[in-house]
């Protein structure tokens, strides 16, 4: 924009879905009454060792062979020291100079075109605790304290809000497959550092960057890009300097602020953790980790598309979130059909599991509650209408399909002998319309099928409906 080029990277950092903390066996659960999945260990008191959960180093590989890194052979742990009171040993044990995870590449799609970014490093590290701001004081909350957290180092490959939304998309879509995060944003298990910088196009110069803290949506990483951008760029047109420095976002009140000064890797007086063992990873090793990695959506894709012949349109939509991929794929299991399945999954599951706003999607039915709502609507026991009440009575619950129906009583009447004696009396009732369809105005058939469905409370099949309804008119 005005002659200017925006110069993007990441640093993401993503809670792995282990069930017990990094170095002690603590649960790693979101939530719960402060400072009761604590123990002396993840509190950081004086004398403990902590001993390394193998899983959190198994997901963070498996991961970063998703996204195509190469896997250290042998990295070791170092502690990264600062004072604030979220950090009770005032260390973070995490990974400096040789993480588990190097060099890799994320290929993403926006708008139709393939993209890419390279992945400098993936390490893993130990969370801090939480503080909370109440009635003028602190406290502070350790529950989240040693909950296992990868960072993952982009190269600054992206230049607009629009490609991070797009990338970080396809990344939340390989955790998610992979299995190692449910990346709940809501619950702040992924969040995402910005580093941004603008300089005149062309120049071959990247300007002065900052970086910005702590991003926990999908639409407050677009608007701190965007307002990071317009800012650098008003303050080099005034012409003023670009500061580095650490900045934080105010969602509220849509506008970033300047922190503190950026600190450097030297102010965090990196060394090697005395009281852990270096991570020796056998080539053999890592290849298990790779065969344990489930099918990933490009593969999800190609399935759907080339064994159950869906259209590419469709299989796209499916796998967006992997919830709902699964949810196809158990109720095709179930013995629906798939195009059936896929277009009530497109238009009715994913109306409701979207709600305005939410990032991460509810799938509030399971497949064999889905399938039968399907066959009850294939044959014809209910309307596809009355399919949406049912939706909404079962929904987040494990009530029956059919039990449901009975309950609402939203049989379809089927009866074609009494659907026909009531269109008969609508027929003499209107000899207008009749007479416009008979002059060719086939569009008048939809006043009679709303008539029959208004006398039945739209409870008649509509396929008999229209049969009984030609059969009379001619
Ligand atoms: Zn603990």
């Amino acid at each position: 924009m005005n002659g200017y080029e925006t110069t993007i990277g990441l640093e993401i950092h993503c809670e792995l879905k282990t069930e017990s903390k990094i170095f002690c066996s603590c649960a790693n659960v979101f939530g719960g009454e402060p400072n009761t999945h604590c123990c002396p260990v993840c509190s950081g008191l004086p004398g403990v060792m902590p001993v390394i959960n193998k899983k959190a180093v198994e997901y963070t590989v498996k991961a970063g062979l998703a996204m195509n890194c190469e896997i250290s052979e042998y990295s070791k742990w170092d502690r990264k020291n600062y004072f604030y009171p979220d950090l009770p040993k005032a260390w973070q044990t995490s990974q400096y100079d040789l993480p588990l995870c190097g060099k890799g590449l994320v290929e993403y799609e926006l708008n139709g075109e393939k993209k890419s970014v390279r992945i400098n490093r993936i390490h893993l590290e130990e969370d801090a605790g939480k503080l909370i701001h109440e009635g003028g004081i602190t406290r502070v909350d350790y529950n989240r304290c040693g909950v296992p957290l990868m960072e993952i180092v982009t190269e600054p490959d992206l230049h607009s809000a629009d490609e991070v939304l797009a990338f970080l998309d396809e990344l939340k879509s390989i955790l998610k497959y992979t299995g190692v995060s449910d990346v709940k944003m809501q619950e702040g298990s992924l969040r995402c550092d910005v580093n941004l910088s603008v300089a005149k196009a062309g120049g071959g110069k990247l300007g002065t960057r900052t970086e910005t803290k702590n991003l926990n949506s999908f639409s407050s990483a677009r608007r701190s890009i965007i307002f990071e951008t317009n800012r650098q760029i008003e303050v080099l047109e005034s012409g003023g300097e670009i500061r580095q420095e650490t900045r934080r976002w105010d969602d509220n009140k849509g506008e970033g602020y300047s922190m503190r000064g950026k600190e450097d890797a030297h102010d965090y007086r990196y060394f090697p953790e005395p009281d852990l063992m270096p991570v020796v990873l056998p080539k053999s090793e890592v290849e298990k980790i790779r065969a344990s990695i489930p099918e990933l959506k490009g593969e999800r894709i190609a399935r759907y598309t080339d064994e159950l012949s869906l259209p590419p349109y469709d299989a796209k939509i499916l796998t967006q979130d992997k919830e709902i991929a699964d949810l196809f794929d158990e109720t095709v299991k179930a013995g629906a059909n798939p195009k059936k399945a896929s277009n009530y999954i497109m238009s009715e599951i994913l109306r409701k599991g979207k709600t305005e706003g939410a990032e991460d999607v509810v799938v509030g039915i399971n497949a064999k509650q889905l399938n039968d709502i399907l066959s009850l609507v294939g044959d014809g026991t209910i309307s596809l209408v009355a399919s949406k009440q049912v939706l909404d009575d079962i929904w987040l619950s494990d009530k029956s399909a059919k039990e449901s129906v009975e309950k609402l009583g939203l049989k379809q009447n089927n009866d074609s002998g009494e659907i026909e004696s009531i269109l008969r009396g609508i027929i003499d009732a209107n000899p207008k319309v009749v007479a416009d369809y008979r002059a060719g105005n086939e569009k008048v058939t939809a006043f009679f099928v709303g008539q029959v469905m208004k006398a039945t409370k739209g409870k008649s099949n509509p396929k008999v409906v229209n049969e009984l309804l030609v059969k009379l008119l001619k």
